[in-house]
């Protein structure tokens, strides 16, 4: 019996490596778009945000590759800090990463969960930055959005928003809420 416990509990060891970003420790992306696809077919609704620092690639420029990775290290633990635990936060890979905020229906809750994600990363304490700060574009949406709603759909809308808070300097989030 305790050999076949043993087997248990490696195969739980290596599931949760299958599902985790290595670097950051959260899930990665493939974990992530499941657990949300899940959650969605289960008629959760909820707020998805996607996430890109700015200017990543001059901060290992002028700072390196291990203060890059430091950087995306404190910006997956400012998600952590920020939402909830049932929350499904994740790294997509590079400098982006996603959220879907279980219950999260109105955009007036969805700033604020946003301005306080904003502060935590304004917090982010790296001395070897010499006081560069790290800003962040956020695109956000809910599900659902209309009635034949998908994850695609809900992916590319997130992707929209934040394709438009790149045109502005700063932290910034824009919401894409469809007419329908
Ligand atoms: P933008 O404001 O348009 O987002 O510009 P950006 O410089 O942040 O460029 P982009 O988001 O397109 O690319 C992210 C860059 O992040 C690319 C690569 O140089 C860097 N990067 C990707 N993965 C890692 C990583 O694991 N560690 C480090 N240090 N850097 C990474
Ligand atoms: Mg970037």
């Amino acid at each position: 019996f305790e050999s076949i416990d043993e087997d248990r509990k490696q195969q739980e060891v290596l599931r949760k490596l299958s599902e985790t970003d290595l670097m950051t420790g959260i899930r990665n992306r493939g974990s992530g778009e499941n657990l949300i696809r899940k959650s969605i077919a289960e008629g959760m609704c909820g707020m998805f945000c996607l996430m890109d620092a700015d200017k990543f690639k001059l901060v290992n420029d002028r700072f390196g590759h291990a203060i890059g990775d430091k950087v995306i290290i404190a910006l997956a633990n400012s998600l952590t800090k920020t939402f909830r635990e049932t929350d499904i936060v994740f790294r997509l890979g590079g400098d982006e990463f996603a959220v879907f905020s279980k219950g999260v229906v109105t955009e007036e809750i969805g700033k604020k969960i946003l301005s306080r994600l904003f502060n935590n990363i304004s917090d982010i304490d790296i001395p070897e930055l010499l006081g560069q700060k790290i800003a962040v574009s956020i695109g956000a949406t809910f599900y659902p959005s209309n009635q034949q709603d998908t994850f695609e759909a809900l992916y590319q809308r997130a992707d929209d928003g934040t394709y438009q808070s790149k045109k502005v300097t700063g932290n910034r989030v824009t919401f894409v809420i469809p007419d329908e």
